[in-house]
């Protein structure tokens, strides 16, 4: 994670955005080491779509999702959260990222 992503999600967590965008669990700000309630920045427009880092842009989201939503818009990804399958990947990423270390 750069340090421009690290001051944003620095400058997030201190307006008091400590939970996560999409699933709303509770983030923890971990350095190194990711685990799934990592506090991420993810951009609401993807930067690869031309979003910016301007904080209008910007979310908290934990590591899980932020790796999930991919090209899904932030409604049809809060949709996908809600159906058996999104809960289903979700947990099993989850899991996936525990037994890894
Ligand atoms: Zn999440």
């Amino acid at each position: 994670m750069g340090s421009r992503n690290g001051q944003a999600r620095l400058r997030l967590w201190q307006r008091g955005f400590r939970h996560c965008f999409y699933c709303l669990v509770p983030l923890v700000m971990t350095r190194g080491a990711q685990c799934a309630n990592t506090a991420t920045v993810d951009h609401i427009l993807p930067r690869s779509e031309g979003g910016t880092t301007h904080p209008g842009n910007t979310v908290m989201a934990c590591y899980i999702c932020n790796g999930m939503r991919g090209i899904m818009t932030v409604d049809e990804f809060r949709a996908y959260l809600q159906t058996d399958h999104g809960k289903e990947r979700r947990a099993r990423l989850a899991l996936a990222l525990r037994s890894s270390r």
